[in-house]
């Protein structure tokens, strides 16, 4: 943009594409484990790990003894998450699912060799 702010559209070009697949189409987690946590004053909790298949986050979910979640933590993997200046922000000028998707639909509708969907 004229004013010195970055397109999302300009920022996708440098973002590796196995990030904009999860955030077009979400996370494919795995099971990495359960695990049993101790509170300080002996509640206990179940822990879940779970990591992305596609790009490596990690995700780790707390339960307690009624199965509540009680907390739901991410781990990126390098790269992943995208800072924004406030005039940015102020702008709107963030990548979305949306803008992922416009660029994936824009990109295959000028492939010529898109394979046609028979139904
Ligand atoms: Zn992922």
């Amino acid at each position: 943009m004229a004013n010195g702010l970055r397109t999302p559209e300009s920022r996708l070009k440098d973002y590796p594409e196995k990030f904009q697949r999860c955030r077009q189409r979400r996370h494919q987690m795995e099971e990495k484990g359960r695990f049993l946590l101790r509170g300080a004053s002996r509640e206990r909790y179940v822990v879940i790990r779970y990591e992305c298949l596609t790009c490596k986050t990690m995700r780790t979910d707390i339960f307690d003894k009624t199965a509540e979640l009680v907390e739901r933590r991410y781990e990126y993997p390098a790269g992943f998450l995208l800072s924004y200046t406030p005039e940015e922000k102020e702008a709107g000028a963030r990548v979305t699912s949306k803008v992922i998707i416009r660029q994936i639909v824009a990109d295959s509708l000028r492939n010529k060799s898109l394979p046609e969907y028979e139904e």
